[in-house]
C-alpha cells in the first residue's frame, strides 16, 4: 500500500536549509509519496522542493503573532499531518527540529527517535547512534505515525525531479494554552551559523590562550562560511558559551570539514565530532591523541597560522 511520508522542512530567512534536501533524500522509498510541510507560503519552494522528489507541498499558514510559537507550530502541523494521512514525519535535528519534534510526538502519541542516519520504511527500522556514539541502534518502532528526527548532513543529496502541486493548510486560531513567546532572537554572535548544521567548523582549545584568539578564529571562520566550536576547556575558562561546546557533554556535530585548532582530542571531545567528514588538526604538540586521529596535520602554532590563512583566503 502507498505510505504518506511528511516532511518539515526547515527554513532559514524564507530560503530552504541545505540539510532538508538530504532528509528527503533518505525518505524517499518505493510505494511513497512525498510531502513536503512548509510554514508560510510556498510558491518560491516548489522549484527545489519538486527537484528533489516533493509531489505535494502543504503550506501551513499561521497568524503572524503565532508564527514564532513552537506549541501553535506544533498543533498546527499534527493537524496538517492527520489531514493528510502521513504515517512517517521527518524533521532535522536540529535546534528547532528537537523543540517542535517531540511536541509532535506528544500530540501524535507517537514514538519518536531523534539523530536518525537512515531508515528502512518497509520495515520500519531506523538507524540511530547512542551513548555519545560509542554504540549504533536499530529500532523498530511501532505506531499510526513514526517521527523521526534526522541527523543534520548525515546523507548526500540526490535529485530525484517530478511535479509538485501546493495544498494550503489554515493552522489559524489555535491557542497555546498559557505559553507565549515574548522575544526572540540570536543568542550570541557565533550564532550566525548553527553548529549542528555547518558544513564546515572551525573549533579551538586550550591552545587558543584567551577569549580574544577566538575572535581570530570566528574572523577566519567568517571567510570559510563555517561556524565556530570549542573545547570544554575553551567554555570552562570563560572564552565562549557553552553553546559553542563540542563533545559528550556540549553538541554532536557532523560536519563535511573540521578543522581543530589547539585541541588535544580528548574522547570526550570526539564523542561529539567523530562522524565529521574530514578532520584537519593544527597543534604543536606531534603525540597529541588528535594527530593520529585526522585525515591532515600540521605541527604549528595556531595563533601564527590562523592570521595568516585569513589573510590568504581574503586575498584569495
Ligand atoms: C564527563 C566529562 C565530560 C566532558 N565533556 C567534554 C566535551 O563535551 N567536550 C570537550 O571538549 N571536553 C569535554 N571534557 C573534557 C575533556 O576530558 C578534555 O579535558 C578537554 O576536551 C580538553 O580540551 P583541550 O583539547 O582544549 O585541552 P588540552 O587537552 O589541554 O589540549 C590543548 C592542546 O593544545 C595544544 N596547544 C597548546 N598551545 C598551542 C598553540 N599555540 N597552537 C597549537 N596547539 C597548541 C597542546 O599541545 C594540546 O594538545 C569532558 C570531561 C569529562 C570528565
Amino acid at each position: 500500500m502507498m505510505k504518506n511520508i511528511g516532511i518539515i522542512i526547515e527554513l532559514d530567512k524564507g530560503k530552504i536549509k541545505e540539510a532538508n534536501f538530504g532528509m528527503i533524500t533518505l525518505a524517499r522509498a518505493k510505494d511513497t509519496q512525498l510531502f513536503a510541510f512548509v510554514m508560510g507560503a510556498a510558491g518560491n519552494l516548489k522549484k527545489e522542493l519538486e527537484s528533489f522528489g516533493i509531489t505535494r507541498i502543504i503550506s501551513v499558514l499561521l497568524a503572524k503573532e503565532q508564527l514564532n510559537n513552537p506549541v501553535v507550530r506544533a498543533k498546527a502541523l499534527i493537524n496538517a499531518i492527520k489531514a493528510h494521512h502521513i504515517s512517517v514525519v521527518f524533521g532535522l535535528s536540529t535546534a528547532r527540529g528537537k523543540d517542535l519534534l517531540p511536541r509532535i510526538a506528544a500530540l501524535a502519541e507517537a514514538p519518536l527517535v531523534m539523530d536518525c542516519f537512515n531508515v528502512d520504511l518497509e520495515e520500519n527500522l531506523v538507524m540511530t547512534s547512542q551513548y555519545s556514539g560509542k554504540t549504533m541502534a536499530t529500532i523498530k518502532l511501532k505506531g499510526e505515525v513514526l517521527v523521526l528526527g534526522v541527523r543534520p548532513n548525515a546523507i548526500e543529496p540526490v535529485n530525484s525531479p517530478g511535479l509538485a502541486e501546493i495544498v494550503e493548510f489554515d493552522g489559524s486560531g489555535l491557542d497555546s494554552k498559557g505559553f507565549k513567546v515574548v522575544k526572540t532572537g540570536d543568542s550570541d554572535k557565533n550564532a550566525a551559523i548553527s553548529l549542528v548544521e555547518a558544513e564546515v567548523i572551525v573549533a579551538g582549545g586550550r591552545g587558543m590562550k584567551n577569549g580574544e584568539n577566538f575572535d581570530l578564529l570566528s574572523r577566519c571562520a567568517k571567510m570559510l562560511n563555517a561556524a565556530v566550536g570549542a573545547s570544554r576547556v575553551a567554555v570552562d575558562s570563560g572564552w565562549v558559551p557553552y553553546s559553542m561546546q563540542v563533545g559528550q557533554t556540549g553538541e554532536k556535530v557532523n560536519p563535511r570539514v573540521y578543522l581543530a585548532w589547539g585541541l588535544s582530542g580528548s574522547i570526550q571531545h570526539f564523542a561529539g565530532m567523530k562522524t565529521s567528514g574530514m578532520v584537519i588538526a593544527v597543534n604543536t604538540d606531534k603525540n597529541a591523541a588528535i594527530m593520529s586521529n585526522c585525515d591532515y596535520y600540521a605541527v604549528a602554532d595556531a595563533l601564527e597560522i590562523i592570521p595568516e590563512l585569513t589573510k590568504l583566503l581574503k586575498n584569495g
